[in-house]
């Protein structure tokens, strides 16, 4: 197992949308592996392929516990690797919270999103879950995938709101910032 480095904002991989995983693929239970690996070096909730360089539908989480305030609000479904997720409904009640994310280091800000949500993917060992998600198991989930659809959150905030961001989105462009994790370099000729 490998920490690897992780993609950050600007790096042309995030936004692209991933392709489908498939059961042959290469080396895929040493990725996953690597994909925990890298999640909980870097203290995250969420990790999708696409944030270590690998445009495929894959995404690993792990929210329980997150929701402390009203634990009983929030879903829990464990460690998770997902893979080729759907979404198949989402609630009309939303909810705003504060949001970061590993490829937006030291970016913070307030993002409204569906408080329940029914999807279904596929597990490591290709077996198919359907299940209803709230609060931020939800979140998380939504968050991610919204990864393998080529869209971070700050793609989810208004434009006013995010030019507020301005300065630091160029520092992060410049791979100028202490994430306190592994960062990848920029792809050149971008
Ligand atoms: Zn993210």
């Amino acid at each position: 197992m490998a920490v690897r480095p992780i993609v950050t904002y600007n790096d042309p991989v995030l936004t692209q949308v991933a392709i489908p995983v498939s059961k042959d693929m290469v080396e895929l239970g040493v990725f996953i592996a690597d994909m925990f690996e890298t999640m909980d070096h870097a203290k995250g909730l969420g990790l999708a392929a696409p944030q270590v360089g690998q445009s495929i539908r894959l995404f690993v989480m792990d929210a329980d516990g997150l929701d402390e305030e009203n634990p009983a609000d929030s879903t829990p479904i464990g460690r998770r690797v997902v893979i080729n997720p759907e979404i198949i409904s989402e609630s009309q009640e939303t909810v705003t919270f504060e949001e970061g994310c590993l490829s937006l280091p030291e970016l913070r800000d307030q993002v409204s999103r569906a408080n329940e949500v029914t999807v279904r993917f596929q597990d490591e060992h290709f077996a198919s879950h359907e299940m209803t998600l709230r609060g931020w198991t939800a979140r998380v989930f939504l968050h991610e995938y919204d990864h393998l659809e080529g869209i971070l959150f700050i793609d989810r905030i208004s434009a006013f709101k995010r030019a507020l961001h301005k300065t630091r989105l160029a520092s992060i462009n410049a791979n100028e910032v202490d994430a306190g994790y592994e960062i990848a370099p920029k792809p050149s000729n971008s």
